[in-house]
């Protein structure tokens, strides 16, 4: 059931903080209820439903003005603010209901040109609709319950069942001007009605003040659920969880199969796998199949998943039959494509013919994204219009929009739009391994590709500083943790990563430490362990990672733009030895081997292999009292010391990291060691 979290006293804080002025105490409750609403997933996701607040604002000349808040384009209701409603003038809006027809771009256009704040986002396409509907505070979800509901064959009868004349039905018609008048008929026609059930889309509610409406939104959609609780089977027991080590390279293979029907430069998808019991329960399913091309839950998932799903059962999962199935896949894409698109009023360009979901049997539903926030996304829709079929299925059937009414919410530009336009950021979607990834250079490291749209895995101890390092970065990112010169540890940090993301593009193997000690004494324990962390985790990640690169090239079939990179942190130590650091030398002059050895053998498929010498970066390995000490020693300040180089300034985390990027970036080259030490001519490399 949905908690109805109204508190009055959140309320009457909110409304204190908006000051003194009416005007803004109402529209600090209409943002506090439409953040309720937007925090249950069970009501609204990802952009989907909207709400609305029929008041005044004052314009240029000081006259008050009615005008309609509504929920701006681009904004979420979980996180929306103020400025994410803004304010359009009731009277023009009220007054378009006499054209028989509105073309999207005259009322988008209309909806601007009557903004109050020329600068305030594109009202949502859903405006015209909240205009129409005389009520003060009007609220839109597509609760899951309501998804159900509104995609049975026998919606009509049973809403009629459940709500008498409380809620009046509006047959299905997409988003825009035509809805709105459908749904303003269907209001007049039972102006009583406490909502609408627009059919295979969602809900509508209303009330005179913000928590009336809101009320009515959780005790609508608790009806709803409490009746299809009744009637839903005990959930399918599925098999226990694949263990990470088995699930990667099904992942990673999909990833690759996916990729198989992209252009050859473009890079491969970021997966986000939902595996918990309810999720694996569904796919287990044996009418999966019949399910996946049914059609989405509500009209506006289509742009972030696709109208079918990709079915693998567990028997075929190898990577060609993987990529036999999204080949298939792709086929039925450009057919649909084909058919739909001469019915367009104007010309079309087909997207990508890759699935945004996958029901991969054993494992759960796997949403697929040209980054982490797009499979994320995919994923949670996913998850929802999965117990939407479930549910449906026992109620009565799931029966959503068909193909052509898909197709125009597909390619309706309004909705492409939500997606966002201009050029993806350079690594957009590369998945990047970051070892020492709570560390001063490993987090400056993970930042920066973050920075250029790659999805980040940090691997480091566990504790408080990898929780810390993973928080900061976000959501979108992940993390393992683990002694890594422990036996098998690399392999199973390089396993999560493609359990968290569907695979790994770059590995920047940088985890280090300094163990000091003159040569001719050095303790063979001391030396052994050095070695451990220094290179045999260095080479052990690169074997694991190299892996990963071949599964997935092999599944795709063909060798992508760029099928794999490693990138090391190497030190200036590899090849100037400094007074009593052997046992840090050695082992890194060795991974410094290791990346000439690993570019020669790799080289053929296009794997690049490039490191970093770095000196003199304030980090674990170079310590506070360490600096003070060595200052200390060469009778020079601390400034001074951190400066000691050719370009007299001092070389900083970040600049390491922007290194290893641009390495990243650098289309051509492998084999290859910057330098990063503000120059030093005897540590140069020849
Ligand atoms: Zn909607």
């Amino acid at each position: 059931m949905i908690a109805n979290r109204w508190t009055e006293a959140e309320a009457l804080m909110l409304q204190q903080a908006a000051g003194d002025d009416p005007l803004a105490r109402e529209l600090a409750l209409r943002v506090y209820s439409s953040r309720l609403i937007g925090r249950d997933p069970d009501l609204v996701q990802h952009g989907g439903g909207n709400t609305s607040l029929k008041s005044t604002a004052r314009d240029t000349f000081g006259e008050e003005v009615p005008v309609l808040h509504i929920k701006g384009s681009g904004w979420d209701l979980d996180t929306i603010e103020a400025k994410g409603m803004p304010a359009v003038r009731m009277e023009p809006l009220l007054r378009l209901r006499a054209l028989s027809a509105l073309s999207d771009e005259a009322m988008v256009n209309v909806q601007r040109l009557n903004l109050i704040d020329s600068a305030a986002p594109n009202p949502s396409v859903e405006t015209l609709l909240h205009a129409w509907i005389p009520h003060r505070y009007v609220d839109h979800t597509h609760a899951t319950a309501f998804l159900v509901l509104a995609n049975l064959p026998e919606v009509a009868a049973v809403t009629r069942e459940l709500f008498g004349d409380r809620l009046t039905l509006v047959p299905y018609v997409m988003p825009g001007f035509a809805l709105a008048k459908a749904a303003a008929e269907a209001f007049d026609r039972n102006p009583a009605a406490e909502g609408l059930l627009l059919v295979n889309h969602g809900h509508f509610a209303w009330g005179p003040d913000a928590k009336a409406s809101y009320d009515k939104i959780i005790e609508h959609t608790n009806l709803v659920e409490a009746w299809l609780a009744d009637r839903r089977p005990a959930p399918l027991v599925p098999a226990a969880a694949l263990p990470v080590a088995d699930l990667a390279p099904v992942l990673a293979g999909l990833r690759g199969a996916l990729a198989s029907v992209q252009g050859a430069g473009d890079p491969l998808p970021v997966l986000d796998l939902r595996g918990d019991e309810a999720e694996r329960a569904f796919v287990a399913r044996d009418d999966l199949e019949r399910l996946a091309t049914r059609g989405v839950a509500t009209p506006d998932h289509v742009i972030r998943t696709k109208g079918e799903v990709l079915v693998l059962r567990r028997g075929g999962q190898s990577p060609e039959a993987m990529r036999g199935a999204v080949a298939r896949y792709a086929d039925r894409y450009r057919a649909y494509f084909d058919t739909h698109a001469p019915n367009a009023a104007e010309k079309k360009t087909m997207l990508s013919p890759m699935p945004g979901l996958v029901w991969l049997e054993g494992a759960g539903i796997v949403g697929v994204g040209a980054n982490a926030a797009a499979a994320r996304i995919a994923a949670d829709l996913g998850t929802q219009s999965a117990r939407v079929r479930a549910d449906g299925e026992v109620a009565g059937g799931f029966f959503p929009i068909g193909a052509a009414d898909l197709f125009d919410m597909e390619y309706w530009s309004l909705e492409q739009a939500k997606l966002g336009k201009g050029k993806p950021p350079a690594l957009q979607g590369r998945v990047v391994l970051v070892t020492g990834g709570a560390g001063a250079i490993g987090l400056a490291t993970a930042r920066a590709f973050s920075a250029q749209g790659a999805a980040v895995f940090l691997v480091d101890r566990p504790g408080t500083a990898l929780d810390t390092a993973l928080a900061t970065l976000g959501r979108d990112h992940g993390a393992h943790g683990c002694d890594i010169t422990a036996p098998g540890a690399p392999a199973e940090a390089v396993a999560a990563c493609v359990a968290r993301f569907g695979g790994l593009d770059i590995l920047v193997s940088n985890a280090g430490a300094a163990l000091t000690g003159a040569v001719a004494t050095l303790p063979d324990d001391l030396l052994r362990q050095s070695f451990e962390l220094n290179f045999f985790a260095h080479l052990a990640f690169a074997q694991a990672a190299i892996a990963v690169f071949r599964e997935q090239t092999a599944a795709r079939g063909t060798r992508g733009a760029e099928p794999g990179q490693i990138l090391f942190n190497v030190s200036k130590q590899a090849v100037n030895p400094g007074k009593g650091f052997a046992a840090y030398g050695l082992p890194k002059a060795t991974t410094f081997f290791l990346l000439r050895q690993l570019a020669l053998e790799l080289g053929p498929e296009g794997i690049r292999v490039n490191g970093i010498n770095a000196d003199r970066i304030r980090s674990g390995l170079l310590t506070p009292e360490m600096i003070a000490a060595r200052s200390t020693a060469r009778g020079v300040d601390e400034a001074t010391y951190m400066a000691g180089n050719l370009l007299g300034a001092e070389v900083e985390a970040r600049h390491v990291a922007e290194a290893f990027v641009m390495l990243a970036r650098a289309e051509r080259t492998t084999a290859h060691v910057m330098t990063v030490d503000g120059g030093n001519i005897e540590a140069a490399l020849r």
